[in-house]
């Protein structure tokens, strides 16, 4: 079927081969089911790119995900290629990738399912309907500022040292974006910064504000530290609808947040750049947050969830199709429900099975909702 919404899908190495198979199925029934087509394109990265071509990222793969709209990837990595040189490593690919496609907002939610709430360490009633998003700043920093580096001091020591840096248009591009998700869920927004003992916090803070009053009054606002916000994450969560913040915070508070949620192999997540000036569409990634797991990879053993999950994300924000993101998330919730469980999120009186049994479910699931 013919369709002008390109999408690249790198499935990478490990279980990302086998989530991205099981997700082409799903891509396949919303041809067949929905008449919602995409223009596909399919290129190794990471270690398979490597064993073919001797790089984790061609220079042709890279120009072709720069102009789709979106890119769909699965996992990179594995032992095999532990002993290569840092820049030929799988994970420099996805590196490559997130920089050269400026992807500066990082999305991650964090969705308890009803079927899963006693997989999070935390108590039931303080996780169960958890449905939160964590925006991370993901280009500038700690991690990107200058000036960073290791000096000899005059003393004899040595000084390690980074910088906090935001520029006011880098604080800015991310809260349109904390606006923007706030639009299409509860209209709640969290900036968390330390504005009380950083100066690029109190920088944050009075950005985030300006930018409220001049394209925010649609939506609401409140602060908090980031110390305070970490505490809260794990007290009360569901007072949260988006939280916005800086690289190194949104880091740990990212990790924490999906630790609500229990599995490794039930995270989404999405990572946008600039809205094109013509489509208006952000440059995008969508991941699975986990990694390419070499013990489980070939074994049929993979959950299959996280990816598909990532698949609604694209749905929902580089194309739309509001609809469809819903579809695919509620036929995951109804999978769950069913009692089919993969190994990771086995529980006592459920049925376990493998990526394919998985993939059934949900796509059982997805018939029965269209019927
Ligand atoms: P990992 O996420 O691959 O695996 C951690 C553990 O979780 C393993 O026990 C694995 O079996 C399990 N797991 C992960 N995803 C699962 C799923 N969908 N279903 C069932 N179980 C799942 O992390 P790791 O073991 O630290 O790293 C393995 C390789 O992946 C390394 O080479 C690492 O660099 C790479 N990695 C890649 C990405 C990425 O591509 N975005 C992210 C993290 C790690």
């Amino acid at each position: 079927m013919a369709s002008n919404r390109k999408v690249m899908v790198l499935p990478g190495d490990g279980i990302g081969v086998e989530v991205m198979a099981a997700n082409l199925q799903l891509v396949d029934w919303l041809a067949k089911h929905k008449s919602l087509a995409f223009d596909i394109s399919e290129d190794q990265v990471g270690g398979a790119a490597y064993d073919s071509y001797g790089t984790p990222l061609r220079d042709e793969t890279l120009a072709d995900a720069m102009a789709s709209d979106a890119v769909l990837f699965g996992a990179v990595g594995g032992p095999q290629y532990d002993e290569l040189a840092f820049e030929l490593k799988p994970e420099r690919g996805l590196l490559a990738l997130r920089k050269e496609m400026d992807l500066f907002a990082n999305l991650r939610p964090a969705i308890v399912f009803d079927a899963l709430v006693d997989a999070s360490t935390l108590k039931p009633d303080v996780v169960s309907g958890l449905n939160i998003m964590i925006l991370r700043e993901l280009c500038g920093g700690s991690y990107f500022a200058e000036p960073r580096g290791i000096d000899d001091q005059p003393n004899g020591q040595k000084k390690g040292y980074d910088t906090n840096a935001y520029s006011t248009r880098e604080i800015e591009r991310i809260g349109r974006v904390a606006f923007d998700l706030a639009r299409k869920r509860d209209g709640r927004v969290t900036s968390v910064e330390k504005s009380n003992v950083m100066m690029s916090g109190v920088l944050w803070r009075e950005v985030m504000n300006n930018l409220h009053e001049q394209e925010g009054g649609d939506v609401s606002l409140g602060h908090m530290y980031a110390d305070n916000c970490a505490m809260q994450l794990v007290r009360n969560p569901k007072q949260f609808d988006v939280i916005v913040t800086d690289n190194l915070f949104g880091d740990l508070l990212s990790d924490c947040a999906a630790m609500l949620t229990g599995s490794l192999g039930m995270l989404p997540s999405a990572s946008l750049g600039a809205p094109d000036p013509d489509t208006g569409l952000p440059k995008a990634m969508y991941e699975p947050v986990h990694g390419s797991a070499p013990d489980i990879a070939g074994q049929n053993l993979a959950n299959p969830l996280a990816q598909f999950l990532s698949f609604a994300m694209m749905l929902r924000y580089s194309f739309g199709q509001a609809a469809e993101a819903d579809l695919v998330e509620k036929a995951v919730a109804d999978a769950l429900a069913s009692g089919k469980r993969t190994g990771d999120i086995m529980a006592p009186g459920c049925e376990q099975v493998g990526t394919d049994g998985m993939t059934r479910a949900v796509l059982e699931a997805m018939n029965a909702l269209a019927r």
